[in-house]
């Protein structure tokens, strides 16, 4: 019954990860897949999460039973928590509901699908570009995608103007999805003065802001510096939906940890909103796994272990700005034709080259470095190993 079936292409990112994997030389370079790497090219497991999951493993009066559908309480609320900060008040009037998720992505449908389901504009504008996943996303959770001018290539920076137009037409009402710091793919993101301005121009025209934080720590090394926009947001009193991912700050992507916050006008309509979230999961995939937000939990509340994943997630986010300067170095060493100074400019993960995707495909062949097509590299992919390597062939690749 299934020999008519077309075969699908690769998922545009993880499918670099697999033409990587075929790829039998020794100086290939992986830097499609947003995952973190230490100095030696490694995987990083954080010490903290170890440690946590020590005490878990100890505890003997731990159990396997299943998770509440919303997922364990400790969590949501310790990650309501971190995303708005202790003082907020959402949290102190209890008028936010927040459900553990599977990572960002699964985050980011329940909140779709629950705004499909009761929210009365079904359209979401979404930045172009932004992460590929998003479109696919909020379409199949029953929304229509349209897209806000985000980024301009010409400064390699933000197109603020286009921004502000794209939304000043947009009908009043919709959903608008932000990145709530380390833009991905463009590592461009507005200034704090900006981003008041994007907040005034949503609330006049009584838009829905939806924040995707899946980098809190990651962009600047500071976990509240990162969630300045969303707290501007809510600190004027007004909803929002926040999706936010532990599969960067706390290494943790494989565990798919998340969660999604639903900041609401009072507490009874906080309580009647989560009711309905659980009937948006318990279909889907009725509750949520318990190991990862175990980990989450433990970190969390314990002050020492807090204070310990500050100093190493900032020494992540110092990694990564290190490896900036060095290309940044590397490629104006070697006078390569251009301007460069966005690599430092740009914040988070990725840095999106300008390299087009002629130039993405000659460094892959020629030089055995992968990235997605539209010449976003992952920062944390590098070392000072490989830099010169990537500087050789972007070199190569501008003045050929
Ligand atoms: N949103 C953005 C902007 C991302 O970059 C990512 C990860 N690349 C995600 C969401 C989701 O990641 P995950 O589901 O692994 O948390």
């Amino acid at each position: 019954v299934f020999s008519n079936i077309v075969r699908a292409p690769e998922d545009p990112i993880l499918g670099v990860t697999v033409a990587y994997n075929k790829d039998t030389s020794p100086n290939k370079l992986n830097l499609g897949v947003g995952a973190y790497r230490t100095e030696e090219g490694k995987p990083l497991v954080l010490n903290v999460v170890r440690k946590a999951e020590q005490i878990l493993v100890n505890d003997q009066s731990r159990v396997k039973e299943y998770l509440p559908i919303v997922g364990l309480a400790d969590f949501n609320k310790l990650s309501a928590k971190l995303i708005l900060g202790a003082d907020s008040p959402a949290i102190q009037e209890n008028r936010i509901t927040t459900v553990q998720g599977l990572s960002g992505t699964g985050s980011l449908r329940v909140g779709g699908e629950f705004l499909a389901r009761h929210y009365h504009q079904l359209t979401i504008y979404i930045p172009q570009p932004t992460w590929g996943n998003h479109t696919k996303v909020f379409t199949l959770a029953g929304l229509s995608v349209k897209t806000y001018r985000y980024y301009d290539p010409a400064t390699r920076g933000l197109d603020f103007q286009g921004l502000l137009e794209d939304l000043g037409s947009a009908p009043t009402g919709s959903v608008v999805l932000l990145h709530a710091c380390a833009h991905n793919p463009t590592g461009v993101d507005p200034t704090l003065e900006q981003w008041e301005q994007i907040r005034q121009l949503i609330r006049s025209k009584a838009f829905l802001p939806f924040f995707d934080s899946a980098y809190q720590g990651f962009a600047s090394g500071s976990l509240d510096a990162d969630a300045q926009p969303v707290r501007l947001f809510v600190g004027d009193g007004g909803e929002c939906l926040v999706a936010q991912s532990y599969a960067k700050n706390m290494g943790l992507y494989g565990e798919r940890v998340g969660a999604l916050s639903i900041v609401c006008k009072t507490a009874d309509v906080a309580s009647r909103v989560e009711s309905q979230l659980k009937l948006v999961i318990r279909p889907m995939y009725s509750n949520p796994p318990i190991h990862g937000a175990s980990i989450v939990a433990t970190i969390l509340k314990n002050s020492d272990l807090y204070n310990e994943w500050t100093i190493e997630l900032k020494a992540m986010a110092d990694r990564i700005i290190s490896m900036r300067h060095q290309l940044f170095d590397a490629l104006t060493a070697r006078g390569t034709p251009g301007d460069w100074s966005h690599i430092m400019k740009q914040i988070g993960m990725f840095t999106f080259t300008g390299l087009n995707s002629e130039q993405v495909a000659f460094m892959t062949k020629e030089y055995h470095i992968y990235m997605t097509s539209d010449g976003r590299i992952s920062m944390a992919g590098l070392s000072s190993k490989t830099v010169p390597h990537l500087a050789d062939a972007i070199h190569a690749a501008v003045t050929r």
